[in-house]
């Protein structure tokens, strides 16, 4: 949707604690970095703001000198140097343009981890994205003193930004540079909310009275993403079901009662895919390249695969997972099955890490069944892709899922996806049905609850469809034809961000 001749470019600022490629500890930063280029692309004036992390000193993009600005903090006023960062993949070539900020405040930001170190959480979490947030703020109303640059919409995710949209409706509430500016919260994933004792509340500046449970307290603590989901004058998160599933108590995590109560300003939109990196015809790290038209390459990258991690060259169908290893992404229910499946002539890879006791389960497996089960615990990109583009179908059982990405892929590289039928998952994967198969659009398999027999039982259907060649062509062909670009993503997100700026804001009375 590009910009039409009466519709004006927007100023859209975009905080967030992760961007891809300056740094990245999940699906957060490929969103947010994604999203933004997509802006620009289509016209916008972006900025995307994030903290100066080591890694991203270390990766040598150039820098500017940046502005000095006097930032108040939780033991008076820092001057904090912010600058623009010049990353190229991060570069615009079209109508629009993207500028990226990192705030600088080396005791804060430049350590090794982005939110912890060996496993635990940095004391002072509340501190460093309190005082991010306030240095956004700040800089909102230095780009429109010195640049006559107004932000329209203050575009924040997940905690670690949400303060920015309290701050706009309390402590900077009638600013010239702020007057026109409206507020969006997207919630990657409700699990992680930013709680911190309540006598770190001072920490935020804001006054006492907001810590009540109408504004920031959730049972007696600091929560951050309460806060943004209270004053934000919109909320979105990654998928319409997801959207509706967090309005209740089983995937709320506590807020499902503030998240109800704004229903009417939460939407959800689902991710698009880097369809550039994640392309079958044109993979760099695959043997052989494939599309929807000739399927050949895939059934050299499945040999291939095979050989790469020692399992035996068989026709059988071979089953990919790649996810954390934690309770949310059901890996508990894939090791409950494999005994089972492991009676039929069919072969598993697991790529993943995670806790510690999966990790030991999935790999007893793999030396109880050789040649049939093959596990990686590590992080490998190049495996991951060698996997979606070499097994045949592609597990995804999770417990919840506000969007998911992997599904995505499995689509794109006509890997078969077999889901729970939760959050984004229930709405990128069309189930097989005599019906939607009837009408060519059945994508992959679901199903609803969360057990180890509901899996096995939606996996034999699977099982039973691949053997009949053609039905599983249509399938593959039919999931490799789904728009998963972000032009779609982007073109829902303006139409709600124009809807706001044209709504007077709630809060502003
Ligand atoms: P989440 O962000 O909840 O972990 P998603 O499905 O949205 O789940 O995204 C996970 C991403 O991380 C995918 O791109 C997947 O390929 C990748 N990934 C997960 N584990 C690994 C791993 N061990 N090695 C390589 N890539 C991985």
């Amino acid at each position: 949707m590009n910009l039409t001749p009466d519709q004006t470019p927007l100023k859209i600022c975009m905080v967030a604690s992760e961007v891809v490629p300056l740094a990245k500890t999940g699906g957060l930063a490929d969103v947010v970095g994604a999203l933004a280029v997509e802006f620009a692309k289509l016209g916008h004036d972006v900025c995307a703001m994030l903290p100066a992390y080591r890694q991203i000193d270390e990766l040598g993009y150039r820098m500017t000198d940046g502005v000095v600005l006097s930032v108040p903090g939780a033991h008076g006023s820092i001057d904090t140097r912010v600058q623009e960062v010049f990353a190229p993949p991060l570069h615009v070539q079209g109508p629009g343009r993207l500028r990226v900020f990192v705030v600088r405040h080396d005791p804060y930001f430049s350590r090794s981890g982005l939110y912890q170190e060996a496993g635990r959480d940095y004391p002072d979490n509340l501190d460093r994205f309190v005082y991010f947030c306030r240095t956004v703020m700040e800089m909102l109303i230095h780009l429109g003193e010195h640049e006559g640059w107004q932000a329209d919409v203050l575009h924040v995710h997940d905690w670690q930004a949400a303060l920015c949209a309290v701050y706009l409706r309390t402590l900077y509430q009638g600013r010239p540079s702020l007057s026109r500016t409206r507020s969006v919260l997207t919630i990657h994933n409700l699990g992680y909310q930013g709680l911190f004792p309540s006598a770190q509340f001072s920490s935020t500046g804001l006054p006492l009275h907001l810590f009540t449970p109408a504004a920031l307290e959730f049972y007696g603590h600091v929560n951050m993403l309460k806060g943004g989901l209270v004053f934000a004058d919109l909320l979105t998160t990654v998928s319409p079901t997801y959207s509706q599933e967090i309005q209740s108590p089983e995937y709320g995590c506590g807020l499902e009662g503030v998240i109800t109560e704004r229903k009417r300003v939460l939407s959800g939109i689902v991710n698009g895919i880097d369809t550039e990196n994640w392309n079958p015809a044109t993979d760099q790290y695959l043997v052989a390249s494939y599309d929807a038209s000739d399927l050949a390459g895939k059934a050299r990258c499945k040999k291939a695969l095979q050989r790469e991690l020692g399992l035996r060259p068989l026709k059988w169908p071979l089953l990919g997972v790649i996810a954390r290893l934690t309770s949310q992404k059901g890996i508990d229910l894939v090791i409950d099955v494999l005994p089972e499946l492991m009676e039929l002539d069919v072969q598993v890879v697991i790529l993943g890490t995670g806790e510690p006791h999966y990790e030991q389960q999935v790999g007893e497996l793999a030396q109880r069944y050789p040649g049939k089960i093959a596990v990686r615990n590590v992080f490998d990109e190049g495996l991951a892709h060698r996997i979606e583009a070499g097994a045949d179908m592609f597990i995804m059982p999770s417990r919840y899922e506000p969007c998911g990405l992997s599904q995505l892929y499995s689509l794109r590289y006509g890997t078969v996806p077999i889901v729970r039928k939760t959050g984004g998952l229930a709405d990128t994967v069309v189930a097989y049905t005599p019906k939607t198969f009837k009408e060519c659009r059945a994508t992959g398999f679901s199903f609803t609850d969360s057990s180890s027999a509901s899996l096995l039982t939606c996996l034999l259907l699977a099982l039973s469809v691949y053997r009949k060649k053609a039905d599983w062509q249509r399938l593959v062909r039919t999931g490799m034809a789904q728009d998963l670009s972000w032009s779609r993503s982007a073109a829902t997100y303006l139409q709600l961000f124009r809807d706001v700026i044209d709504r007077k804001s709630e809060r502003q009375g």
